[in-house]
């Protein structure tokens, strides 16, 4: 079984001390590829993702100021995010998106930035990495005017909502990346989506350090408990890891790598 865990934060400092045992974990449990999601403390620092890539040759990354991190985002941002766009191990932009759970940033900074990284993404012809929490119906709203057209697609990563809000991202498009959630028992929404997603347009992440699936949950995730959630997302849809495995696989190249 060859798994691609979509999502990690790896240059996390829960990482700092086993950062290469982590890795190793990873591979040794069948996770090939790790993406690295670059959003990092954010601006001016945009190559949190770029630089573990660099060194480790299963990882590659995404570049992009978090939801959260809005409000330090100035022109200059963009046009670093411009120019790192081409590293050829960057994979997509992001995360980018809304959050208005913890609302770290003015609701409307948060939109702009938004607004603006899918524009970078757009002339990059890059996907994007999609972060939203408790801001489904601005999300849906900009993501359809600003980029469903470009017919590049995305991610929406660790999908939180049920199959209504998942019929609105296939849509337009988008990928739905699952991740720990999906393995809490309270999580019948986000489970029924997981069964209702076409084989095509599926993912799987940890999202780590953050969100560990069963039986890890409370932990520090890591991307060896992928295969946790392949596991479950198998049991619901009625199949087989391995075939979660290979379809999400096959998912991943085709979006972000160009290959069909
Ligand atoms: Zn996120
Ligand atoms: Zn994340």
């Amino acid at each position: 079984m060859k798994l691609i865990d979509s999502h990690c934060h790896l240059d996390s400092e829960q990482f700092d001390a086993d950062r290469e045992a982590v890795i190793e974990r990873a591979l040794a449990a069948g996770v090939e590829h790790m993406v690295a999601i670059g959003s990092g403390d954010g601006p001016p620092d945009l190559e949190a993702g770029i630089r573990l890539a660099d060194r480790y040759p299963p990882l590659y990354a995404t570049i992009g100021v978090h939801p959260h991190d809005a409000s330090k985002a100035t022109d200059e941002t963009y046009r670093r995010l411009a120019a790192l766009a081409g590293h050829s191990k960057v994979v997509a932009i992001g995360e980018t998106g809304l959050d208005y759970h913890y609302d770290h940033s003015p609701r409307d900074v948060q939109r702009n930035v938004f607004v603006e990284q899918m524009r970078i993404a757009r002339d990059a012809r890059k996907p994007i990495v999609i972060h939203t929490r408790e801001a489904w119906a601005d999300t849906i709203a900009l993501l359809t005017e600003h980029w469903a057209s470009s017919n590049l697609g995305g991610i929406i990563h660790c999908f939180s909502e049920g199959p209504r809000e998942a019929e609105q991202a296939l849509a337009i498009g988008f990928h739905l990346s699952f991740g720990g959630i999906l393995t809490f028992p309270k999580a019948v929404g986000v489970q029924e989506a997981a069964r209702i997603t076409p084989s095509d347009r599926l993912l799987v992440e940890t999202d780590a350090p953050y969100l560990a699936p069963v039986p890890h949950r409370g932990k520090r995730n890591e991307p060896a408990f992928v295969v946790e959630t392949a596991r479950k997302l198998a049991q619901l849809r009625g199949t087989e890891p391995a075939e979660i495995a290979r379809t999400t696989g096959d998912n991943f190249r085709r979006l972000c790598l160009s290959m069909s």
